[in-house]
């Protein structure tokens, strides 16, 4: 299948329901940090058929796929992403059922984590009150564990429905994800090449003043420590708490006198040292091999100094440019 008939293929299938489908779409447009060359083509879903639908399209025509939540915690590098970059925006929320003493709710993978968050407190369900600074959606949720403030998915969730190219259709229990910090069976490869469509949660009843409140609350901790700009959240990963005598990322990357330190368009940022930002007037200047020097001056200097390897919370992806992985 040509190019022009994969793409004329996908836009039948998705601008009935309000998709979009593009060639050579920078992905600037989609990631938070503002940074990313093109993707060859790009198709936004609006409903888990198409999602099903665009996934085997690009297979039957042996293209290599990428699906893209809200690009929260992904660099994109300066050369972009080869083959069909599928951003999931099926994001039904369904009505809490109860369960016993508790409530259950089901809700599609491209849901906003802090919009579900957000909208469960003001129905008087607690357990998700931490997520409301999060951003990103429910699937990206599941492949990092995202969490803040002591809670994390992995405290919430039931289980996910996947499938996978052919239609291989999984609900696998929460159980079987291998959630930990920051990571998962996703990302560490076993469960790479499953799309995640649905997921179902345990809450608990309780009041809704009582769960905003504790949303207010943490937002204001947030505003204090989080820099404005464009970023992707945390760089690297807290080190286990055996290394680095339990100091956290920034406390190291400080210590090693990067603070406000700038490659190119993209800088440590100075109220927080393990955010990197991407700066300039329009907050559009840095590109991806600016903050990938970044980050490896950032460990190169750790390393050196306290003997501690810093690990990527944010995920590379794509080509830097002339066809080198980022
Ligand atoms: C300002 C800021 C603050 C942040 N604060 C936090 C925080 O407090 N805690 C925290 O944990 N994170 C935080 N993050 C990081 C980020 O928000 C989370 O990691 C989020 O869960 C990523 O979701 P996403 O939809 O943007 O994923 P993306 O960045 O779009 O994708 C990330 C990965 O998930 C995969 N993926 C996405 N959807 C699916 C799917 N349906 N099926 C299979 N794979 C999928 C992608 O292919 C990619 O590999 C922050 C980010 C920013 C910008």
């Amino acid at each position: 299948m040509s190019a022009t008939q994969v793409v004329t293929r996908l836009r039948s299938i998705v601008e009935a329901t309000g998709g979009v489908v593009r060639e050579h779409e920078p992905m600037a447009r989609h990631t938070t940090f503002g940074i990313g060359g093109p993707a060859d083509v790009y198709a936004r879903v609006h409903d888990r058929d198409a999602l099903r639908r665009v996934v085997q399209v690009g297979a039957d025509a042996g293209l290599p796929r990428f699906i893209l939540g809200s690009g929260s915690n992904i660099l994109v590098g300066d050369g972009g992403i080869r083959g069909i970059v599928i951003e999931n925006k099926a994001n039904a929320v369904g009505d809490a059922e109860p369960d016993g003493d508790q409530v259950r709710l089901h809700a599609e993978a491209g849901a906003s984590f802090a919009g579900l968050a957000r909208a469960t407190a003001r129905q008087g369900l607690r357990g998700l009150e931490w997520a409301a600074g999060i951003p990103g959606t429910l699937g990206g949720a599941v492949v990092y564990n995202a969490g803040a403030y002591g809670g994390c998915l992995a405290d919430v969730l039931i289980s996910i429905d996947t499938f996978a190219t052919g239609g291989d259709d999984q609900r696998l229990d929460a159980t079987a994800l291998g959630l930990a910090y920051r990571s998962s069976e996703f990302t560490r490869g076993q469960l790479g090449d499953r799309i995640i469509t649905d997921l179902d949660f345990a809450l608990e009843l309780g009041d809704a003043d009582a769960a905003l409140g504790r949303i207010a609350e943490l937002e204001e901790r947030r505003k204090m420590s989080a820099p404005r700009g464009r970023n992707a959240g945390s760089i690297f990963k807290n080190p286990a708490a055996d290394a680095a005598d339990g100091h956290p990322a920034w406390w190291l990357i400080d210590q090693v006198g990067l603070r406000g330190h700038r490659v190119g368009g993209a800088q440590i940022s100075e109220k927080h040292t393990n955010y990197f930002l991407n700066v300039g007037p329009r907050g559009d200047e840095a590109s991806a091999r600016d903050v990938v020097a970044l980050i490896d001056l950032a460990r190169l200097r750790v390393r050196e100094q306290f003997g501690v390897d810093l690990q990527r919370e944010v995920t590379y992806v794509g080509e830097q440019g002339g066809g080198e992985p980022a």
